[in-house]
């Protein structure tokens, strides 16, 4: 016997927990399934050595309840893995929210079925349900990047993922350990490895710009400031910001008009270091022409080069730690004591830019012609970000069209969250929204109060269905691309544009016309009776009358 439910929502993070709690509220009757044995999503999965937000914790956290925001207490201006997973446990229970979630089940396939207009819904325990919508919460960065290295499966020790870490405490003590990849996971891991382990190898192929985050224990006194005026806050933070957060030395900054380029080189030098001084992703908050202008992005990105020399002793591993292509275009990395790590005799760096690395043997890696052995191996190696998540997925919507080939060209969404010929599946914080450049529980927070205004609007009006028009979804595509060519964001090589993944189109994937844009888009939508959708007619079962 199938169940039947209203709606499916897929995978318990950030966005999932939302879903749950909003869904809810409209009477709807639903049922979320999750991988993992609970909730948290992304901070559920990292927990690699340094896990840690680089949003500050008063930024990156739920805005929809401010009897949540008000009781929840941060300790740290960054909080870690624990802490977050321990907030995220908390809004679940707080809310009551953990009986319509099943855990340790993985969604295997969805399927639309026409003749019923409802998903069927396979799970990893074998079972099939029934539901009117698919809500997809699966995440961004869930769908770990696991490179094919020749002869990784030889490798005789244990081989990590910062992204599939496990439950129990990993113990380097006393071990060669080595690091593939120098993206924010490997920098956040690599210097509590090298406290750790005997050896530590990192293996580069492209030095990022990682700056400190400057994370200490949360001053109450500013905790206290932020809650006093948490809805000025937030309204800040979307509406005000480059990317969900307003915070430069505790104090909230609007964005900036100045051009790098309209200013002496002292008063940018000082602008930077004010911003540097601050910590984490501060350093986004400058002049707006360093996204554009190359001449402009280099006087940041060579203040941070110089910074990064500094911060290492041997001139030529600082050489090849120091990145050449423009900042800010592939995500700012904010770092603790990573640059330092190097000063360290037990560390050592490899360069793999020239040439990849060989193999890997039972033993360690082979790289440049040399062995470096090891026993363990740590892949830092990122995410099929954006869509992998859903791609990993068996997707059948009309007429038996696979979600693979909808999308074998290009990614294509409309607003980024619906699909041409997948009706009622709803797409949360992925690809084609601005979820990788913004904080991601407000876009998540939008878009699901969105879903529920169109099912309530469906239901109003005894429709059917929803989903995107085909030439809808082509023009948020070329939307998204004027965006992104506007910028220098498809000079720099990142998962921002997909070029992790070997064949993967840009085109479609992030949206980067600002929060305050996309949310008009949407609203517009709504407001103009949809137009970029087909609705088709037909009652709900078991709807509202
Ligand atoms: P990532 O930024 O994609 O970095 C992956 C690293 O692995 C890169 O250095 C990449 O090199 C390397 N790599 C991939 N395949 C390789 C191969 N075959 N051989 C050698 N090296 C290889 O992934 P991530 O570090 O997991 O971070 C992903 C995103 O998650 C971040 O950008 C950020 O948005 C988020 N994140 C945030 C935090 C935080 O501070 N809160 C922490 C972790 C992650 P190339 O650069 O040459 O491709």
């Amino acid at each position: 016997m199938q169940q039947r439910y209203d709606a499916i929502i897929v995978g318990a993070g950030m966005a999932g927990i939302y879903a749950v709690y909003h869904l809810r509220k409209l009477g709807l009757s639903i049922k979320l399934f999750e991988a993992g044995s609970s909730v948290g999503g992304t901070w559920y999965w990292n927990r690699y050595p340094g896990a840690r937000v680089d949003i500050e914790s008063m930024e990156y956290s739920y805005a929809f309840s401010d009897e949540l925001q008000q009781e929840w207490q941060w300790s740290e201006r960054y909080a870690g893995q624990a802490e977050l997973s321990r907030y995220f446990e908390f809004v679940t229970d707080r809310f009551d929210l953990r009986r319509d979630m099943q855990f340790n089940t993985r969604v295997s396939s969805a399927r639309f079925d026409e003749d019923t207009a409802e998903w069927i819904v396979h799970t990893s325990d074998g079972a099939s349900h029934r539901a009117r919508y698919c809500v997809m919460t699966t995440g961004l960065l869930s769908a770990p990047n696991k490179p094919e290295i020749p002869g990784l499966e030889s490798f005789k020790g244990p081989v990590y993922h910062t992204g599939l870490w496990p439950k129990e405490k990993v113990d380097f003590s006393g071990q060669r350990v080595g690091v593939i990849g120098t993206g924010s996971s490997a920098v956040q891991a690599i210097p509590l490895i090298a406290a750790e382990a005997r050896h530590l190898t990192v293996f580069q192929r492209t030095p990022g710009y990682a700056v400190p985050l400057r994370n200490h224990p949360m001053p109450a006194e500013y905790q206290h400031k932020v809650k006093a005026n948490y809805a000025e806050w937030r309204h800040k933070e979307r509406y005000e910001s480059f990317g969900g957060w307003v915070s430069v030395h505790y104090e909230p900054v609007p964005l900036m008009t100045q051009m790098a380029l309209d200013v002496s080189d002292e008063e940018r030098r000082a602008l930077y270091e004010d911003r540097w001084q601050s910590g984490g992703l501060a350093l986004y908050n400058v002049y707006p022409d360093v996204y554009v202008n190359r001449e402009a992005n280099d006087t940041l990105a060579e203040f941070v080069r110089e910074k990064i020399r500094a911060r290492v002793n041997d001139p030529a591993t600082a050489a090849l730690l120091t990145p050449n292509f423009p900042i800010l275009m592939k995500r700012l990395i904010a770092d603790t004591n990573y640059y330092e790590t190097y000063n360290r005799d037990n560390v050592s760096l490899v360069d793999i830019s020239k040439q990849a690395i060989e193999t890997i043997t039972p033993n360690g890696v082979k790289a440049n012609g040399q062995e470096y052995e090891c026993d363990s191996l740590v892949l830092a190696t990122g995410y099929d970000a954006m869509t992998g998540a859903l791609t990993r997925m068996d997707i059948t919507g009309r007429g038996g069209v696979k979600l693979t080939d909808h999308w074998a060209q290009r990614a294509r969404t409309y607003l980024g969250m619906m699909c041409a010929g997948f009706p009622n599946f709803f797409i949360i914080d992925a690809v084609g929204s601005p979820s990788v450049v913004f904080q991601p529980i407000f876009v998540s927070e939008e878009q699901l109060n969105w879903v529920g205004e169109c099912i309530q609007h469906l239901d109003a009006n005894q429709q059917r269905t929803i989903e995107a028009r085909a030439e809808a979804e082509d023009a948020w595509g070329e939307e998204c691309e004027r965006a992104l060519q506007a910028t220098l964001f498809p000079t720099t090589n990142s998962w921002y544009v997909g070029a992790n993944i070997e064949g993967k189109s840009h085109k479609g994937l992030i949206y980067l016309g600002g929060m305050a844009e996309y949310r008009r888009w949407f609203h517009e939508e709504t407001a103009r009776g949809y137009p970029g959708f087909v609705l088709t007619s037909g009652v709900r079962e078991g709807a509202a009358a």
